[in-house]
């Protein structure tokens, strides 16, 4: 499973328990495209992994030389070292005099110098563990995964995955490892940053958020409707959450916007706008159905 990063749980909760500017809804419904490309690249890539002798490591973060880097997907197939840099964007572009440009002629990011940087800083990290050969170059690829996106004067770049191409792409990359990359893995695993140095509470105070309880299985900010003493439904998506379910959304909603605000049954009883009484938290606390 691929965890949803920090700042987009955040805007999640702020949306509903705040609220976003107009620039803030839309950074929120960017990152949500970009983590559901992530996901829908997952399955592909799951779909050509299946059964072979693989690692495939997401949302992996490290440091090198001062400099954090984060991979979406870092795979090691075929004794090789894969990256995959994945974009749903919802938008066309163009491929013009080796760059990116939006269809009215200017020019967008430069994604091959995200997409270079991430090959170099791995290669840096597998020279220190001593993982690095010149034969066993990092292949860094770029993958454009919205089927609506049109790439006008698409280039022939070894390293562009496009859903037209993707899955003979994939099937020339997955293949089982021969040798045992074990200690590699155990490498990477240990080097992994826990913490991302982008990853910062909200600059908000508790007693600010708007007390409720929110479904999270889709976008509704309206708050849920009770239907009897252990059954809330969401007015949107009909989705049915019990008690401890909505207890436990409450403490993973109040770690994300801030990890170090100390959760206590007063501070959830608060934020459920009293919907979940202190008996109710106080009894799922002692049957250690919910830790604080
Ligand atoms: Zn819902």
């Amino acid at each position: 499973m691929r965890k949803q990063p920090i700042k987009l749980h955040q805007m999640q909760v702020l949306r509903r328990r705040f609220e976003l500017s107009e620039n803030e809804e839309k950074e929120f419904e960017n990152l949500q495209a970009g983590f559901l490309g992530e996901l829908s690249f997952d399955k592909l890539l799951d779909a050509h992994l299946s059964g072979l002798n693989v690692y495939h490591v997401k949302d992996y973060r490290f440091k090198v030389d001062g400099s954090e880097v984060q991979i979406d997907n870092l795979l090691i197939s075929g004794d090789q070292a894969y990256t995959f840099e994945v974009k749903n964007y919802n938008f066309d572009l163009v491929y013009c005099n080796k760059a990116w440009h939006f269809v009215n002629g200017e020019e967008f990011k430069d994604l091959s110098m995200q997409v270079n940087r991430q090959r170099l800083l791995l290669q840096q990290l597998l020279k220190k563990g001593s993982f690095y050969s010149a034969s066993n170059n990092v292949m860094s690829h770029l993958v454009f995964v919205n089927p609506k996106q049109t790439i006008y004067n698409m280039p022939n770049l070894e390293n562009l995955i496009v859903p037209s191409n993707v899955d003979k792409r994939l099937s020339k990359i997955c293949k089982s490892n021969y040798y045992d990359q074990s200690a590699l893995y155990k490498f990477l695993e240990s080097q992994r940053l826990v913490k991302s140095i982008y990853n910062i509470p909200v600059d908000i105070k508790f007693e600010t958020l708007r007390p409720g309880t929110y479904c999270y299985q889709c976008n509704s900010t309206s708050t849920l409707d009770k239907i009897h003493r252990n059954l809330y439904k969401c007015k949107n998506c009909k989705i049915d959450y019990n008690i401890l379910q909505i207890l436990q959304n409450l403490q993973t909603e109040i770690t994300a916007l801030n990890d170090s605000w100390k959760i206590t049954p007063a501070i959830l009883f608060k934020l459920s706008g009293g919907m979940v009484s202190r008996a109710v938290i106080n009894k799922y606390i002692r049957e250690g159905k919910i830790k604080l």
